[in-house]
């Protein structure tokens, strides 16, 4: 997606550890126009699949993913992080492991919101080591729901999630994919897309 790439190169700060900032526009300062872009241009790559929820993870996935749920019309459910021990209720639980604290956290989806016939359009900011996107899986399955694809934001395609995440048959969409950064240099290239 040409304008996010604009705006990556742009705005974004590569940053130690392989860490690229976008907060500028996309996870403290939110740049609506350019989610609604982001929206549209989900809506268009999922095109003709019937999805009747987006679930992401708190926090940076949820504004992103209200605005794209405008366009597909749905709600949005978010999996909420938590670390308490014993989680009262029905609630459908796995585990993450954060790229950006190091740690482990349990994310949770209550059982009201999410179920059989469902059929589930993930949603997130960035795509690394996909562990975020595999706890959502996760979710998904345990819920008896369909899951119908991923929409990332950004993916560092030099980590290995994309992989993981396609490998499983999963339909992922990328909006922008980052092929290399430079911490040095601010040097940031994309990966070709079609269409
Ligand atoms: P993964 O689980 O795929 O390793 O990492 C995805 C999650 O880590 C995303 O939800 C995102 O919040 C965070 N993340 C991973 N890499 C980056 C990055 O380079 N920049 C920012 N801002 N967040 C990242």
């Amino acid at each position: 997606m040409q304008l996010l790439e604009e705006r990556i190169r742009r705005d974004g700060k590569v940053k130690e550890g392989n860490v690229l900032k976008v907060d500028s526009f996309l996870n403290h300062q939110m740049d609506i126009r350019l989610f609604r872009e982001i929206g549209k241009e989900f809506r268009r790559r999922f095109a003709g699949e019937e999805i009747n929820k987006i679930l992401t993870i708190e926090a940076s996935g949820i504004g992103i993913a209200c605005i794209a749920a405008e366009e597909f019309d749905v709600p949005v459910v978010f999996a909420k992080k938590t670390q308490t021990k014993n989680i009262a209720g029905d609630v459908y639980k796995s585990q993450v492991e954060s790229y950006t604290h190091g740690r482990v956290y349990d994310i949770i989806v209550s059982k009201e919101f999410l179920g059989e016939g469902d059929r589930v359009l993930l949603i997130d900011d960035f795509l690394a080591n996909g562990k975020a996107l595999e706890g959502l899986c996760e979710l998904v399955e345990a819920s008896g729901a369909q899951l119908v694809g991923a929409g990332i934001v950004i993916e560092k395609g030099f980590q290995p999630g994309g992989d993981i995440i396609r490998s499983k048959g999963i339909h992922l969409e990328s909006l922008a994919i980052v092929e290399s950064m430079d911490d040095q240099t601010g040097e940031i290239t994309f990966r070709r897309q079609e269409g």
